[in-house]
């Protein structure tokens, strides 16, 4: 019986990674924000996908009259596209319909155990592999300067994972899978409470929970990418400053209603020589779920016509979808809804 769930494993992985290259989406992800689409993928392949309440259910794969999916709107962001693309999963893979519940995230990607149904083995496996193949990992690590000794460190695990737009614990199994480290190290950080993460992060501000809130480190690194993020979330800016020479870090366009900046300190840069840049870093807190831009400049304040460098993130905070038609869908949902 293992030996069928571990082809049934190296099926599904395989699925994934053809169905990305049919449909092109690498290069659409790396020229784009890093994530792979998967709502743009199911409304592709022209299946109607619906964000809904489901008591009970995270989401739901049918096939009658025509083949459909549901999504829960009852979930975080990264909850959402884990369970959609396991419901794409079952679609892609031909399977019979299935009603999905919480087991789908206690259940450990690519770890099956006996008892387990072949079905939601593969169809979990499918979504792991979709949300985060192998060259979307090599991407992120090349562009943050990761390697595979840095991605020990659970919380670069959390970073990578807010990037790719998936569950922390997903991203932890799907690392394991491709061997970055072994399974008693994903035991491990899969088992570790990411609100401490999240604490040291944010040195001392405490957001109202911990719960519904993603703390995101930018750095240089992430320049001109967009963040994914959720309405409550905190992005902790840390740029290194030459205030030796009098540059500052200063925020120069932030949309008011959309982000506040709650907290604001110095740290020596490591293992610098002293003289050299400290590190300016500036939290920004969410407050409505909206997109933008947040732009600093490090400048003189004497001189403040010549920035000696700038730095921009986009963000978007809409956070999870709500209730309704996948918005590419709409259209063409209201048409059919007119025409009966
Ligand atoms: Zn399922």
């Amino acid at each position: 019986m293992m030996a069928d769930y571990a082809s049934a494993i190296r099926k599904a992985t395989l699925e994934a990674t053809r169905l990305q290259r049919d449909l092109g989406i690498q290069a659409k992800v790396v020229h784009g924000s890093g994530r792979v689409d998967v709502y743009d993928t199911i409304a592709r392949l022209g299946v109607p996908l619906m964000f809904t309440r489901l008591d009970g259910l995270l989401g739901a794969y049918y096939r009658e009259p025509t083949p459909g999916v549901l999504v829960t709107t009852q979930r975080p962001l990264s909850q959402q596209r884990f369970t959609a693309a396991h419901e794409l999963g079952h679609h892609h893979l031909g399977h019979t319909p299935s009603l999905d519940d919480e087991s789908i995230l206690r259940r450990a990607p690519f770890q099956a155990r006996a008892g387990d149904d072949l079905q939601e083995v593969e169809a979990e496996a499918f979504g792991a592999a979709f949300l985060l193949p192998r060259w979307l990992l090599d991407w992120h690590c090349e562009r943050q300067d990761w390697t595979d000794a840095d991605l020990h460190d659970p919380a670069l695990v959390y970073q990578l994972a807010l990037r790719v737009g998936t569950s922390y614990t997903a991203t932890v199994w799907t690392l394991h899978r491709y061997e970055v480290f072994d399974r008693a190290t994903a035991r491990l950080m899969a088992s570790l409470q990411l609100k401490k993460v999240k604490q040291k992060l944010l040195r001392g501000y405490e957001p109202e929970n911990f719960r519904d809130v993603d703390v995101w480190l930018v750095t240089e690194r992430d320049a001109d990418l967009r963040l994914h993020g959720g309405p409550k979330d905190l992005f902790v800016v840390r740029l290194p400053e030459h205030s030796g020479a009098g540059y500052l870090w200063q925020v120069e366009s932030i949309d008011g209603e959309a982000l506040a900046v709650v907290a604001d300190a110095r740290e020596a840069a490591d293992g610098e020589s002293i003289g050299g840049p400290t590190m300016r870093l500036i939290t920004a807190e969410a407050r409505d779920r909206r997109a933008g831009e947040l732009r600093l400049a490090e400048r003189r304040p004497w001189q403040p016509a010549a920035p000696l460098k700038t730095f921009a993130v986009q963000y978007s905070l809409i956070g999870a979808e709500q209730q309704g038609w996948y918005r590419d869908q709409r259209q063409r949902h209201r048409q059919t809804l007119e025409a009966a």
